[in-house]
């Protein structure tokens, strides 16, 4: 089977529609101008960590990766940065606003990449940050085991998905939805 992309998860979570929307309909979505400012980004972001070492985040002896590709036997995606040390891996994303709250798909997302690191690397991950800014303020959130289940819950959701192919209803609130980019195509959403 085809494997999941991990940054479908966030979406998944947020609608799963738009997950419906990518995966069985010919549809472009026309992207708001931040998008563009994130991409942008995370390519000034790559150049600043050229010269850095880590040291903020108490990980200067972890072997460091960025942008590491990552897969296990049903998703794959890529990291922004990925720590391995002796004794765990540490997954890490970029954001490009100051507020650090993990939203309940983007830590799905980033559970994804901990998933998949844990396993390559047979190590456990036991904790996420979330950066943001070019100062390294960052977040540190813990993993518990009951996050992977939620996880998973949520991988076989989409995996059914996709096998039903049945245009899925949405909880999404009505400020989700005037922030979609797929909102002209939901007739039941005004
Ligand atoms: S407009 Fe609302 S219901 Fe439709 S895909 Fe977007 S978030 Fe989901």
């Amino acid at each position: 089977m085809e494997l999941l992309k991990a940054s479908l998860i966030r979406q998944f979570v947020f609608c799963p529609r738009i997950f419906y929307f990518y995966n069985f309909c010919d549809i472009t979505p026309k992207y708001p101008k931040h998008v563009d400012f994130g991409n942008e980004f995370h390519v000034i972001q790559d150049e600043l960590f050229k010269s850095r070492t880590f040291a903020k985040f108490g990980l200067s002896e972890y072997k460091a990766y960025k942008n590491q590709y990552l897969e296990d036997d049903e998703l794959c995606g890529v990291c922004d940065m990925l720590f391995v040390g002796e004794n765990e891996v540490v997954v890490l994303e970029f954001k490009h606003s100051d507020n650090l709250n993990l939203s309940n798909g983007a830590k799905m997302q980033l559970l994804a990449y901990a998933k998949m690191a844990s396993k390559t690397y047979a190590k456990p991950c036991v904790r996420m940050i979330l950066c943001s800014s070019n100062h390294l303020k960052h977040k540190v959130f813990k993993v518990f085991p009951d996050d992977f289940a939620r996880l998973n819950k949520i991988i076989k959701d989409m995996k059914n998905l996709l096998d039903n192919g049945v245009f899925p209803n949405s909880s999404a609130s009505l400020n989700a939805c005037n922030q979609c980019e797929f909102f002209n195509y939901c007739d039941d959403r005004e």
